[in-house]
């Protein structure tokens, strides 16, 4: 495949239509758990907003400015989380954020996460594409410190 029919696949339906057209794109007033993301190399920032209702996600929204992988990563996350209890939700980011980092050629995420498959051919693209889903997992720890994909 060349490099022009990987950049196609990379841009998929999937991602553009969520980029265009976040999910859960809004700020959450009274939040139980806030967390703020930055990718550096890319520009992409993100602030995730959580609502708990015993151990589960009640509501999850997000702001972000940033590339169409990063916001399309975060409003799939948002859908993809929203209604799990606490510890599906951590289970689900460690494996997305495996799936975006496996070298092998194995499909490693189902669901809207699929599309991402291909950024895993354009490293500095894995960082936007987990930006979301390692600012999720530092809401999940009520972490105060902020997240960035440059540690
Ligand atoms: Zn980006």
């Amino acid at each position: 495949m060349n490099t022009a029919q990987n950049l196609k696949n990379l841009y998929r339906d999937t991602v553009l239509e969520h980029s265009r057209q976040p999910r859960n794109f809004s700020r959450l007033e009274q939040a139980d758990r806030t967390a703020v993301g930055h990718n550096p190399l890319c520009g992409d920032k993100i602030t995730i907003y959580m609502k708990l209702k015993d151990d589960r996600i009640e509501e999850i929204t997000f702001e972000a400015t940033g590339c169409a992988i990063s916001i399309a990563s975060a409003s799939v996350m948002t859908e993809s989380v929203k209604h799990k209890d606490l510890n599906q939700a951590q289970l689900e980011a460690a494996k997305v954020i495996n799936a975006l980092n496996r070298k092998d050629g194995a499909c490693p995420n189902d669901g809207d996460m699929a599309a991402f498959d291909s950024v895993r051919e354009f490293p500095s693209r894995i960082k936007c594409a987990s930006l979301a889903w390692k600012t999720l997992e530092s809401a999940l720890h009520d972490s105060v410190e902020k997240v960035t994909t440059e540690d």
